[in-house]
């Protein structure tokens, strides 16, 4: 795989070629510019560490010393392992439970779980053939519930009305309750999000997970908010059994870091991955091409 990184480990050996031979702390030198790969792509600091001692040991195992080409032998390893690790448990969405099966979207305001909640149900109606209820439970931003109605509208779905004089989790139940009566196969919950994480925000989304049982508990967060995504996945994994991942805006500029931060944090399989801010931008998370992103 050409990336820059590749270039720059390859630039690495042929100054190490003048030297009688290739030792460990010419490796150390190497694993040292992969760390700044990986920081350049805002991966965060811890996560980069313990990914480091990974790659060393495997390193160590596959005798990049002996090689011919210790730089592209180290950067594949590189790469598969971060492949391994983002790619890993990655599967649709789980809808084995008895209909309606309910899907809980988590996640920051401005992460994208509006828009995703959409792209979803468009997803699951074309792609697998169900009926789907959206209900927004962000009683604090009128304009976001009925931006969920617009969206769920341009999808394809159904939307169950909500006002912010309810509660979250009674407009959840009732919602529920709807979906039940009117054989839905599924019911997307997207719910409000605050700029940054808070006690309230966290006690609501328990409440609102306690009482709907959902089969998929999603963290939607933005591949652009770099080391800042660590700190908010930590959040919300303390918060709420995740089942899955969705990274969005993958279709920045940004080189996707968090995706590797957050799948290391939280422990939950990356699903898919935004690609544009329309309704069909939203692809299986690709983890082998992701990595070579990270790499850059
Ligand atoms: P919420 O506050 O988490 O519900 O976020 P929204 O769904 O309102 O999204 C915030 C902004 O991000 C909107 O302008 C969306 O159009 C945009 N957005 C969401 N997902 C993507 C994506 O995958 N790519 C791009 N380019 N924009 C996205």
């Amino acid at each position: 795989m050409a990336s820059a990184l590749t270039d720059k480990l390859s630039r690495l050996v042929k100054e190490l070629r003048g030297q009688a031979r290739i030792t460990e702390s010419n490796v150390s030198d190497m694993l040292r510019e992969v760390r700044m790969a990986l920081l350049e792509a805002d991966v965060a600091l811890p996560v980069v560490r313990d990914f480091i001692a990974r790659v060393k040991e495997k390193s160590l195992g596959e005798d990049v010393l002996g090689s011919l080409q210790p730089g592209q032998v180290l950067v594949s390893i590189v790469s598969k392992e971060l492949a391994a690790t983002m790619g890993e448990g990655v599967s649709d969405i789980n809808l084995a439970a008895q209909p309606p099966a309910v899907i809980l979207m988590a996640g920051l305001q401005g992460a994208g779980k509006t828009t995703t909640t959409a792209k979803l149900a468009k997803h699951l109606i074309e792609k697998r053939k169900k009926k789907v209820l959206t209900v927004s439970g962000d009683v604090y931003r009128p304009a976001a519930i009925e931006q969920l109605k617009t969206v769920t509208a341009q999808a394809g779905a159904q939307w169950f009305p909500s006002t912010p004089d309810q509660k979250p989790v009674d407009i959840g139940l009732a919602a529920l309750d709807y979906a039940k009566k009117h054989f839905f196969d599924v019911l997307l919950v997207d719910t409000a999000g605050r700029l940054a994480i808070d006690e309230a925000l966290m006690a609501e989304i328990k409440g609102l997970h306690a009482a709907l049982n959902p089969v998929e508990t999603l963290f939607v967060v933005d591949a652009m908010q770099g080391q800042d995504a660590a700190n908010t996945a930590r959040a919300f994994k303390d918060a709420l059994p995740l089942t899955g991942i969705i990274l969005t805006k993958t279709d920045g500029d940004s080189r996707g870091g968090a995706a590797l931060s957050v799948r290391q944090i939280t422990g939950a399989p990356i699903k898919f991955a935004g690609t544009s801010e329309k309704l069909d931008g939203l692809e299986v998370f690709d983890a082998e091409r992701h990595a070579g992103r990270i790499l850059g």
